[in-house]
């Protein structure tokens, strides 16, 4: 029976995915882990710890001196370095894991998607097309424009350290985002291309379909792979039913409607 599910958290499905184990038993004990990157966070239900473990052998000797039974890697999908700690350190604990990764987005009919593989590839691609950059890719890695001649609007939940792009204007501002807002950034900011993490979800979609509608073409950098032999789920629900199953005694890593992507992705 498990009785202390960690949730390796920072996302919408993470604090979901909390809500939906203490709703179904309030005994149950719930851990999020958040980095304690975000100055206010939105906190889920259950309890909550802030900060870094110390690498995959703190992250083990804390799932050994918590006596967790589970753990729900549930962190950001571009969220690497953690997802692989908690490959290391779940095996090493002999603790079950399971990665949450809600899906990717998939381009529609009249989109320019240029499709590449890092923040540093995201860059190079900007050549040609366009003065005016919506980048989208979050706080950390701006480094990789810092050199580009464009002129960037740079939007981020907290403020960007440098380096950063010379000619740039930092919009603060957190998701969800609407269709009627994106479309507003585009036409008053003369946006030429956007640049965006394939991060999935709805909260941050309506940009894709502004970007579609304004005939703007969108540099979409491809997700790290899930590390290898570590079952996924792609909704909160079927994180649950696994914790669930697990709970049951089912002892299958590998719940009704979570995939086993080892070497897949
Ligand atoms: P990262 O590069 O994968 O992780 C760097 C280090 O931060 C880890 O080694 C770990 O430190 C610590 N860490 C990360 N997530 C943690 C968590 N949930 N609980 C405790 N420690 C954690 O992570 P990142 O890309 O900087 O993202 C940090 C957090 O922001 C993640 O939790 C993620 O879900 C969220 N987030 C990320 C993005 C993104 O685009 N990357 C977007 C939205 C939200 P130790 O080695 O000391 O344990």
């Amino acid at each position: 029976m498990s009785s202390h599910i960690l949730i390796l958290g920072g996302t919408t499905e993470a604090r979901a995915l909390a809500g939906l184990l203490h709703a179904a038993d309030p005994g149950l004990r719930v851990t999020s882990s958040l980095a304690g990157r975000v100055a206010a966070p939105r906190l889920p239900a259950g309890e909550v710890r802030i900060g870094g473990f110390g690498g995959p052998e703190g992250l083990a000797a804390w799932l050994r001196g918590h006596a967790v039974d589970a753990v729900i890697d549930a962190t950001h999908p571009f969220a690497e370095r953690i997802s692989f700690n908690a490959a290391a350190a779940a095996a090493t604990a002999h603790v079950p894991l399971l990665a949450l990764r809600r899906p990717g987005w998939v381009p529609a009919d009249g989109d320019d998607w240029h499709e590449v593989a890092s923040l540093d590839a995201a860059a190079a691609a900007l050549d040609g097309l366009g003065d005016r950059v919506f980048l989208t890719t979050g706080r950390m890695g701006l480094a990789a424009f810092a050199g580009r001649p464009e002129w960037f609007l740079v939007r981020s939940v907290d403020a960007p350290d440098a380096p950063m792009p010379a000619r740039a204007e930092v919009l603060l501002d957190r998701g969800p985002f609407t269709l009627d807002g994106e479309r507003e950034l585009i036409r008053r900011h003369r946006l030429d291309v956007l640049v965006t993490k394939d991060s999935g979800g709805a909260a941050t979609a309506p940009k894709l379909t502004a970007a579609r509608e304004a005939g703007i073409p969108v540099v979409v950098v491809r997700r790290p792979p899930v590390p290898e032999g570590v079952p996924t789920a792609a909704t909160p629900e079927e994180a649950a039913e696994w914790v669930r199953a697990r709970a049951r005694g089912a002892g299958d890593v590998t719940a009704p409607g979570a995939t086993d992507t080892a070497g897949t992705r």
